[in-house]
């Protein structure tokens, strides 16, 4: 059957955030960078919107990318939002240097560099090329690894100099999502004490992400529940696949439980459970350990705001449910599933705990110990060459061997879920930075490579060996810094 997908020229967008309060948006147009070119398509994303994927060969795509051209139905708009930064409340945050073009198909359009706006305060509106390369790189990335998050159409350079440690050349990439509200856009109303465009926003809220509870009576407390479970399953993920985001602001936390706004993230290298990607983070607030924690933290944030229109005693209680067991479970669930479980077992939380004490203990690259135990057949031997200390590895090898006797499937059913679940290519940072350094020489095929890895994390790829091993010494947990 035909499929008529659209063209860049006859997109259509609509603009359902534009009828809510003009206090909580700017309306404002881009301003284009200089000498614009395509860095990469994503023609994956395109596809969510219907979009020819050929589109790359497009006149009007760097037009489109650059905010030079606005789809029908569009306005140029960047939202507002407050938000906790490192625990302090800043009431005038918002997209500092997004903006958005409207939504078709779900998918919330966005340009991340185009220039000031009234939210960009001493900021100059724009984004680096090297950390719109790691935005664009690591959100398809975690797509793919099965962790909510928003997506990347394309990016593009251009001659435009922005000051950041040095000149650098500004970039823009169009991300997309299916919401862009944070924890911090209910905090903006709460603190400026108005009410009914708090509940205006989380009407919106239940229109845009939880359609199913429009009709409930108790609705924004449900919203609350929702937005609190999908957070546990969010930070569960994250801790099982070694992600660090680095900036846990209540402005970089999103209202569907999407990964946001990256920034000075990392996957780890050897497991530490105190890794600190972001350096600016001294005292380790959003430390790799800490990221439970301070979700939690982040909800209290989100209840506090909520409660004009939420009774107070019935988000504490799921709140203490949320710490009881909500995330403990969610966190469970995901490792025994690392592990290979099909079953569940009381004791398995104890397995876990032990898990990770023996990864940090042990100095072994996290991504590669669970690839090479998704292929555990009783042979120690390839997991004691990964770590540094394999007495820790044997110890807990002990626990595992005893708890797959109450496994009910066999050992090859195990090993093909664990190979599905736990990947064999992830993107490390040092390789990224290895992408953002070529392409400051105009070489962009590194970009390309890392998209399609990033695309592929459980398959085989001969051919692309060398970046499923151990981390080079000299790059490991290696901060970074929050100017971008
Ligand atoms: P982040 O924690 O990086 O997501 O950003 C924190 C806040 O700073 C947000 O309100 C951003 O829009 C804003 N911001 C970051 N960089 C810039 C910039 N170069 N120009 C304007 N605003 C910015
Ligand atoms: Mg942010």
């Amino acid at each position: 059957m035909y499929n008529a997908l659209m063209n860049i020229e006859n997109m259509t967008l609509k603009t359902p955030y534009l009828s809510l309060d003009n206090e909580f948006y700017d309306l404002r147009n881009p301003e284009p960078l200089d000498e614009p070119y395509l860095i990469s398509f994503n023609p994956e994303a395109a596809k969510l919107i219907d979009l020819d994927s050929e589109s790359y060969n497009d006149p009007l795509l760097i037009a489109l990318l650059n905010g030079a051209f606005s789809p029908k139905g569009s306005r140029f708009f960047a939202m507002c939002y407050a938000g906790h930064q490192f625990g302090n409340y800043n009431p005038w945050l918002g997209d500092g240097r997004a903006m958005n073009l409207g939504s078709t198909l779900g998918w919330n359009l966005q340009l991340k560099g185009s220039g000031e706006t009234l939210y960009s305060r001493t900021a100059d509106g724009r984004a680096a090329m090297r950390s719109s390369i790691r935005e664009y790189l690591m959100s398809e990335a975690m797509h793919h690894l099965g962790i909510p998050t928003t997506r990347a159409l394309g990016i593009i350079g251009s001659k435009t100099k922005i000051i950041r440690n040095q000149m650098e050349n500004a970039a823009i990439v169009m991300r997309m999502s299916t919401s862009w509200i944070r924890f911090g856009s209910f905090e903006y109303f709460y603190y400026n004490r108005e009410y009914a465009k708090l509940e205006a926003l989380a009407e919106y809220v239940i229109t845009e992400s939880f359609p199913h509870l429009q009709k409930d009576e108790d609705r924004f407390y449900k919203m609350f529940c929702e937005v609190l479970e999908r957070t546990a399953s969010l930070i569960a993920k994250w801790q099982g696949i070694g992600f660090n985001h680095g900036v846990m602001n209540t402005d970089n936390m999103s209202i569907e439980g999407l990964t946001i706004d990256y920034g000075p993230y990392a996957m780890l290298d050897d497991f530490n459970y105190n890794y600190i990607c972001n350096h600016t983070d001294k005292i380790g607030r959003y430390s790799y350990g800490e990221q439970p924690n301070i979700s939690y933290w982040n909800l209290t944030k989100l209840s506090e705001a909520l409660s004009p229109i939420v009774s107070k005693e019935k988000m504490q209680k799921k709140l203490d449910e949320y710490g009881a067991f909500i995330y403990p479970n969610a966190y469970i669930d995901v490792v025994r599933k690392k592990l290979g479980l099909s079953v569940k077992n009381t004791n398995d939380a104890q397995l876990v705990e032990e898990l990770v004490v023996t990864l940090h203990e042990a100095y072994v690259d996290h991504t590669l110990f669970f690839r090479t135990l998704s292929r555990y057949d009783g042979d120690r031997a390839p997991l004691y060459d990964i770590a540094m200390e394999p007495v820790v590895v044997d110890n807990w090898l002990k626990l595992y061997d005893k708890r797959l006797l109450d496994e009910t499937s066999t050992q090859a059913e195990r090993q093909e879920r664990m190979l599905q679940t736990n990947p064999k290519y992830i993107l490390k940072n040092y390789m990224i930075q290895d992408a953002i350094e070529k392409a400051e020489c105009d070489d962009y095929s590194m970009v390309e490579t890392l998209l399609y890895i990033a695309s592929h994390p459980y398959d085989e790829l001969p051919e692309f060996e060398n970046f499923a091993g151990d981390t080079p010494e000299e790059y490991k947990n290696i901060g970074l810094s929050c100017s971008s």
